[in-house]
């Protein structure tokens, strides 16, 4: 007997970034509406027909989205402010205004906020409610993308988020802004369902896959009292529901999610293995029990032999009442590895894209029900490349290993305390009260881009690369000069990307070449894959910071990704825990630290922004995780000498409730984004507590917009209510590649004028 195959859901960029390619033009105006539908259609036909071929019973539909799917449905249930709206209409352009704030037609206008879906690198545009919003079926997409695989003959699942989860992710003004307000709506949100599972019923669909990964977080009574309420009334649709739950396992959500009255169940155990028997213990006799078996969030080659063992008893347990698929949506991971053709055989064989998981999991489930299938030639070299891995020295470095049983005596950190080292540092940097700064990369020009790729691809020699990048490191430098900034940097005119520059120059991390995955619109990443122990052959940045600061007398900062970054923006080895290959990562950079310093660079940036990224979903996990996170940056800070001095930067995340393990990061100076939470939200007791120097940033990067003089000198006298004036700094929120030269100069001038000001304010 066969267990149905399915999907939760498809990475919609296209192997080539075809969706990519097609928004931006449209968004440049090089190309019309028509063109970018004729490119999502083909994309979406291509998907269902990839997916069909992987003998999947069920293609899901909805999953596509223009820019974000949680947007999408925001639009679905009619709830998008008037702000984004074209005569009062819900249309195309309306979710590039919700998006980026700007569309071919339509005024410029603030875009909605977007944060991270869950503990992933993708990130949805948070959906705005008010108490007395209408839900109204306004936008048609997930029903019409449907009707359209329907009408090319495909077994279809629609994919629709919860109205659980929806709530829950949603902001809005609600009384005293307490959550539970949320549930208020749900009553009217559930009527808005009723109606889009009764087309999905006339369209003649018979399984509707609803998302409420919620489930794995630790919910309020009142949220899981609401669950109940919500499935018992979405019982009487005329769809069969499979309500899906991932990133994580039940918990304390177990009982609950097992006695929903729906019609299948769908958990994630790759993440959460242990909760396969108590939620079948759970089950009762009727429900469907899909199981998440191939990791939906890593590119490794799936253990078939072990998910065999795992499911056999399973298989004859539950018969057809088993279904089978990756954890969660493969919108994660990249989407085909036969693409990908400068990896060496043995690392391809090692790996997993979307298109290969969906092999795996059918070739699992014939396993399942053909015992014959064990002794195939498939199902043999599938596994042989598993022990491959599992047995291969290319994992394995003997040296890191020793080193590694040091580690007690390496994550100490600094050897004075701040209080001690600061006094040290003014000394020998005698920087001003206000001192400038940016946060690390200027913008990046066609040119660059140009040199770059022409380097990589061989049609440029290095001697021409470097003094290509020399000579923009040069002039940005004089500009620095020239602009009265203090503390200066190099601008990381080499880099890609902050996580892919430090993978390509470290062994045991391979970069693929078309290993995208949507981080949010039309941006995408490629995570570097870490693959085996990690050492640093060579130097990596500081040839580039060396010269630099032999262009000027004032101080340069050097650059780092930190370890906790490197580790979140990357695919991880699942051989090994999290924590040791950070640890791994921390060493490597502490090198380059040691390095750095040496070749007299004494003011060192670890750049952290996914340090909260890593924060588990459950909060039982959370203080180890600190503990472990802090720890590998004092392995890298460790080596830096009184008179170094460290700074960190994070952005775009809640700090409020992580002040404490920010603080034992123990770094010199930290910058902080504060445009997008506005300095208001940064919670005054919060700040005031910050025992070291901090700049909060004074210019929202994100816009094209140029700060005013006087508004920076707004922004820094609030700060310095609540600051001590020795210890704050003014800088950008972020990095500069994504902004164009003139407004840079522009605000820069701005930024600097501003501290000056506040220079004679303040010493007066
Ligand atoms: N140093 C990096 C840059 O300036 C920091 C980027 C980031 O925080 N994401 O680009
Ligand atoms: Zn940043």
């Amino acid at each position: 007997m066969a267990h149905t195959i399915h999907n939760l859901g498809f990475p919609r960029i296209g192997a080539q970034r075809e969706l990519k390619t097609a928004l931006e033009s449209y968004w440049r105006g090089s190309s019309d509406a028509a063109a970018l539908y004729e490119t999502g259609k083909s994309l979406r036909e291509r998907h269902w027909q990839q997916q069909q071929t992987a003998g999947l019973q069920f293609v899901p539909t909805g999953d596509f989205a223009w820019y974000d799917h949680i947007a999408t449905w925001a639009a679905t249930l009619g709830v998008v402010s008037n702000r984004y709206r074209q005569n009062e209409k819900i249309t195309l352009n309306s979710l590039f205004l919700l998006g980026r704030g700007r569309a071919p037609s339509g005024q410029d206008t603030a875009a909605g906020e977007m944060t991270k879906w869950f503990d992933t690198n993708y990130h949805y545009i948070v959906p705005e409610l008010k108490a007395d919003c209408v839900f109204n079926i306004e936008w048609t997409q997930c029903l019409d993308e449907t009707a359209a695989a329907i009408a090319q003959g495909l077994n279809v699942k629609p994919v629709i988020p919860g109205p659980l989860t929806f709530l829950w992710l949603s902001k809005g003004e609600f009384n005293g802004g307490c959550d539970d307000e949320k549930l208020l709506l749900l009553d009217k949100l559930l009527l808005a369902y009723e109606k889009i599972l009764q087309q999905f019923a006339l369209f003649g669909v018979s399984w509707v896959q609803i998302d409420e990964p919620i489930l794995v977080l630790e919910l309020p009574l009142s949220w899981q009292t609401a669950f109940e309420r919500a499935y018992h009334r979405l019982q009487n649709s005329a769809v069969k529901l499979l309500l899906t739950t991932y990133f994580g396992g039940l918990n304390n959500n177990l009982m609950l999610a097992t006695r929903l009255p729906v019609a299948g169940l769908h958990i994630d155990c790759v993440r959460a293995p242990e909760q396969l028997k108590p939620v079948v213990d759970n089950l009762g006799p009727y429900k469907i029990l899909s199981v998440g078996i191939i990791d939906g969030r890593n590119i490794w080659r799936t253990n078939l032999a072990q998910a065999f063992n795992l499911l056999q008893p399973l298989s004859e347990k539950l018969g057809d009442r088993l279904w089978l698929a990756p954890s969660c949506s493969l919108l994660h991971v990249p989407v085909d590895l036969a693409q990908e053709t400068e990896l060496d055989t043995q690392l391809h064989s090692w790996l997993s894209f979307a298109i290969q998981k969906l092999d795996e999991l059918n070739l699992l489930s014939r396993a399942l029900s053909d015992a014959n299938v064990l002794n195939s030639e498939e199902w043999q070299s599938h596994n042989a490349a598993m022990v491959d891995r599992q047995l291969s020295s290319r994992t394995y470095n003997h040296e890191l290993r020793a080193r590694l049983e040091n580690l007690p005596s390496l994550q100490h950190g600094r050897s004075l305390p701040y209080s001690q080292r600061i006094k040290q540092q003014q000394q020998k940097w005698a920087l001003p009260l206000f001192p400038t700064t940016t946060i690390g990369s200027f913008p990046q020009t066609a040119d660059i881009r140009k040199w770059r790729k022409a380097y990589r691809d061989g049609d440029l020699d290095a001697v021409s690369y470097e003094r290509n990048i020399k000579a923009i490191i040069a002039e940005t430098i004089a500009l620095q000069e020239a602009l009265g900034l203090d503390v200066l940097v190099h601008g990381e005119s080499e880099r890609n990307d902050m996580s892919e520059y430090f993978g390509e120059h470290l062994t045991g991390i391979a970069v693929s070449e078309f290993g995208w995955v949507q981080s949010y619109g039309s941006r995408c990443v490629k995570p570097p894959i870490i693959y085996g122990d990690i050492l640093r052959p060579a130097a990596i940045t500081v040839e580039w910071s060396h010269y630099a600061q032999t262009q000027t007398q004032l101080p340069v900062k050097g650059m780092l990704t930190g370890p906790v970054t490197l580790l979140c923006w990357s695919f991880v080895r699942d051989d090994q825990s999290r924590k040791n290959t950070c640890q791994q990562l921390a060493l490597a950079l502490r090198d380059e630290v040691a390095d750095l310093q040496a070749a007299g660079i004494g003011i060192i940036q670890i750049d952290e922004p996914a340090f909260r990224e890593g924060q588990p979903l459950n909060s039982r996990d959370k203080d180890a995780y600190y503990q472990w996170a802090v720890n590998c940056f004092h392995i890298t800070t460790g080596v830096a000498d009184d008179t170094t001095q460290i700074h960190t930067h994070m952005c775009y995340s809640d700090f409020n409730d992580i002040m404490k393990p920010i603080a034992q990061l123990d770094a010199d100076v930290i910058t902080l984004e504060t445009a997008r939470s506005r300095l208001e939200l940064l919670d005054a007791q919060v700040l005031a507590n910050y025992p070291s120097d901090i700049g909060p940033g004074v210019w929202d990067i994100h816009s094209p917009i140029v700060p005013s003089v006087a508004e920076i000198q707004t922004l820094l006298e609030r700060a310095a209510q609540l600051i001590p004036v020795e210890r704050l700094w003014v800088n950008p929120d972020c990095g500069l590649k994504t902004r164009g030269w003139p407004e840079t100069l522009e605000s820069l001038r701005n930024m600097v004028t501003a501290a000056q000001l506040l220079r004679k304010q303040y010493a007066a």
